[in-house]
């Protein structure tokens, strides 16, 4: 008889626990499904194989691009697998969802999680932006994974864009790239006069300082800017990304050594908010799948530039020339100018600079007698035998 006492006691506390923990249950419920609701990429998603993400990421170039568009679906694929589908980034090529010129905007508002471009498109905002794509006389593909992994490139590079909460990676390596295309052939630096030349970068800087008129122009804009006369010479990349585009049909002459971009490196950039969402297995797997999508853009170039260049000669007639060498020394007198001007007008850029200097230095030292002196000697010794 005591326990009914008892029980008769407590009844109405268990009642009131039984209810309050059922409200809470509720409450923790309808929260969650808010979360998932739509509108908010960044919010994980909880399902029985854990929580899963969902990021958009646009891009600079046309949707599935050969070369440069590829590295974001790569990246895109890459993540899925690693993370066995509880993160999947949706790609939207340039215009989709918003402009080629937007991307860092909207990555830096949040608008969308992540952005694939080239951090040299967004100098009007970040001076020294430059240094982490490509500099005229500058690095080469190789020297510059060099220095952006270890030599502290990549930890500037995160420093200049932390007041945009925008995270970088290095997203894609071209190799050196082609000078561009001409419709008239350029034997000394007053060729360059008058022409109106799409060549973005501190590269267009020292252009306009040679005469020329610099424009940054989107790539899926290039042909008909061309065809049309808005610009009267191009550069772009190299022989496989220039042929997609077709610009031997819009140009004559096809003109090298890349003075402009020796080793272009492309971006990767996220909203910091949306990678400090992910657990830090899903993190390591974003930071992963940018390098492995670095490297891979590099080794694809590397394969398919020279058939390219073959198809475009002997199809299509280009005619291929080398810049003189006084064009070149003047090319290299107006970047110092460029340069110098640069690093007095903002401090991030002269930071940068000075250890991307010390970087040059010794790796130029040293690839005197490693790189290029194993292929200059390569050439020597083989001249025009069969290997
Ligand atoms: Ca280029």
């Amino acid at each position: 008889m005591g326990n009914t006492s008892l029980e008769r006691r407590y009844t109405p506390l268990i009642i009131l626990l039984l209810v309050a923990a059922l409200v809470a249950t509720l409450g923790l419920w309808a929260a969650d499904r808010a979360g998932t609701g739509q509108g908010n990429s960044q919010q994980g998603v909880k399902t029985a194989s854990g929580e899963h993400y969902q990021w958009k990421m646009v891009t600079t170039w046309p949707k599935n691009f050969p070369g440069l568009g590829m590295a974001a679906e790569h990246f895109a694929d890459m993540v899925k697998e690693m993370s066995d589908g509880r993160l999947t980034v949706h790609v939207y090529g340039a215009g989709e969802l918003v402009p080629a010129m937007a991307v860092f905007d909207s990555v830096s508002q949040g608008v969308v999680d992540a952005g694939h471009g080239a951090a040299y498109y967004w100098k009007g905002k970040v001076p020294s932006s430059v240094f982490f794509t490509s500099i005229p006389f500058g690095l080469n593909a190789q020297e510059m994974n060099g220095w952006l992994h270890y030599g502290g490139g990549l930890e500037l590079w995160q420093e200049a864009y932390a007041p945009h909460n925008l995270v970088p990676m290095a997203g894609g390596s071209t190799g050196v790239q082609m000078a561009g295309w001409f419709n008239k052939e350029i034997n000394s630096i007053d060729d360059l006069k008058g022409l109106k030349m799409r060549i973005p970068g501190m590269a267009g800087e020292v252009f306009a300082a040679a005469g020329g008129t610099a424009v940054n122009i989107p790539g899926g804009e290039l042909y008909t800017s061309m065809q049309t006369g808005v610009i009267d010479a191009l550069e772009w990349v190299g022989p496989y990304n220039d042929q997609a585009f077709g610009f031997q049909e819009v140009a004559k002459y096809y003109y090298y050594p890349g003075w402009h971009e020796p080793g272009s490196i492309l971006e990767f950039v996220v909203n910091k908010d949306s990678l400090m969402a992910l657990p830090g297995d899903l993190q390591a797997i974003v930071r992963t799948a940018s390098r492995v999508a670095n490297q891979d853009m590099l080794d694809e170039y590397t394969a398919r530039n020279n058939a390219a260049l073959q198809s475009l000669v002997n199809e299509y007639g280009v005619q291929l020339r080398r810049l003189p060498d006084d064009v070149l020394l003047a090319l290299w007198r107006g970047t110092q100018k460029v340069m110098k001007q640069l690093v007095a007008s903002d401090p991030m850029a002269a930071k940068v600079y000075a250890s991307y200097q010390k970087f040059y230095r010794g790796v130029r030292n040293y690839h005197h007698i490693s790189e290029q002196a194993y292929i200059n000697a390569r050439d020597k010794a083989i001249g025009d035998d069969e290997f």
